[in-house]
């Protein structure tokens, strides 16, 4: 029998109403003849409430004990859909990551799958052609037995990790969106769903803030070539669409310049003024901040006048902020800077597509519109596929729409 992953995100298992609808889902894809194994995420809000309830227990918990408590979460919805399958005359059971196991490291809150054993869920399916519900997002760490969970939104992951490892004929996954969109639909009215998006610029959309995808999700199906596609949940049963298509770049026909436009909140600058301008300065900098594990992105070092001092302009994670800013003034005598400046009224906004490797001047033309709408670009990325700008978040709207049109993403 061919295999199928199917993965249901939150809001598509909100409600026990909600589930016997994803129930529904399952069911017609077991008569259409395949050995399906679903992944299912925590009810809409529960993780986030989870979470709530570790950081009111204390600020400084423990991080495996955080994940004892959200995994919870994906407990319940995967017994929840069991039952709704055998209600309707299905072989089902929930499948715990341990209990299959699914294998990861143990950097707990975002830990990575190093191995599944598919061997459970394939005897499963050979001899009693039982439906395997697997709650996604969790793991277990076999050397201290410890439960994991594999960082927010970790269910994508969970499900191309699993249509690998037991050579499903594609994952699914189901969410509440039709697709994936040109841009984030709720805030561009105007976005148009991709029927096929290479793994490439899916990759670099999920990196740089189109949250439809976890990243490693992206990166697990391209390493394996799982043909992946993206769905909506919320189709009738009987009519199904198929969404998009994460796929090779090569089978894609029609190819833009630009493919999707992205935005993340998750920034904040900090800039150092008046550094001494001589060898090893950059490094006095950004040594002790990757010693913290603070990833740092974009970098700018103005080119100083008098040779003697400079100022240098970069981004972390905006969760990192204080914690980055707390590094740099412990190595301040090491540094020498005059002043430290921050923001994190900031958001990235970005541009992908494959076409950039091909056609010169396409960032050029988003920073004149940008310029004639009065949005000021505080720092500057590109790469071969992709550029960003950092701007004031208060632009962000105004930054996607700009930047959608002028490659001419609206919808028509
Ligand atoms: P799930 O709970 O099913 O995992 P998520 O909330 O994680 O769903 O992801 C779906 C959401 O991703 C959509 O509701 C949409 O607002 C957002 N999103 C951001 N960028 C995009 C994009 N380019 N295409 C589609 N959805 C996007
Ligand atoms: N429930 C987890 C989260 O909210 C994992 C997921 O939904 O993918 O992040
Ligand atoms: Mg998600």
């Amino acid at each position: 029998m061919p295999r199928l992953v199917m993965k249901f995100g939150g809001t598509s298992v909100a409600t026990v109403d909600r589930i016997r609808h994803v129930a529904r889902h399952v069911k017609r894809e077991v008569a259409a003849g395949y050995d399906v194994a679903v992944v299912v995420s925590a009810m809409a809000g529960k993780t986030n409430e989870l979470v709530g309830w570790v950081k009111d227990a204390s600020a400084f918990y423990d991080s495996r004990e955080y994940d004892a408590v959200v995994a919870s979460g994906e407990q319940v919805t995967s017994g929840l859909l069991a039952i709704a399958l055998q209600e309707m005359g299905l072989p089902a059971r929930s499948w715990q990551g341990w209990q299959i196991p699914i294998m990861t490291s143990d950097a707990h809150g975002s830990a990575r799958i190093s191995a599944i054993d598919g061997t459970a869920i394939l005897a499963s399916f050979a001899e009693r052609r039982e439906v395997a519900v697997v709650s996604g997002f969790q793991g277990i760490h076999e050397p201290t037995r410890r439960i994991t969970t594999l960082g927010r939104g970790g269910s994508d992951t969970s499900a191309v990790a699993l249509a690998a490892a037991v050579q499903a004929e594609r994952c699914d996954i189901y969410t509440d969106v039709d697709g994936v969109y040109t841009t984030d639909p709720r805030i561009v009215a105007k976005a148009r769903r991709l029927d096929r998006v290479s793994y490439e610029e899916m990759l670099e959309m999920a990196s740089l803030g189109a949250k439809v995808l976890q990243v490693r999700s992206v990166e697990l199906a391209m390493v394996h070539g799982v043909p992946t596609y993206v769905r909506s949940s919320f189709d009738d049963p009987a009519d199904p669409q198929l969404g998009t298509l994460i796929c090779d770049e090569d089978d894609i026909m029609e190819q833009q310049i630009v493919t999707g436009i992205a935005y993340s909140k998750d920034e904040s600058q900090i800039t150092l003024r008046n550094v001494a301008d001589k060898p090893g300065v950059a490094a006095s900098i950004f040594v002790p901040l990757a010693d913290a594990n603070i990833n740092v992105d974009m970098i700018i070092q103005v080119v100083s006048d008098n040779n003697t001092t400079t100022d240098i302009t970069f981004t972390v994670p905006a969760a990192e902020y204080e914690r980055a800013c707390r590094v740099l003034n412990e190595h301040r005598s090491e540094i020498q800077f005059d002043d430290l400046q921050g923001a994190t009224d900031v958001v990235k906004v970005s541009a992908i597509g494959v076409g950039m490797r091909s056609h010169a001047g396409v960032a050029a033309k988003a920073f004149k519109a940008l310029a004639e709408r009065g949005i000021n670009i505080r720092a500057i990325t590109t790469s071969e596929i992709k550029f960003s700008v950092l701007i004031d978040s208060a632009y962000t709207e105004l930054a996607v729409r700009t930047l959608h049109s002028l490659y001419g993403l609206d919808r028509t």
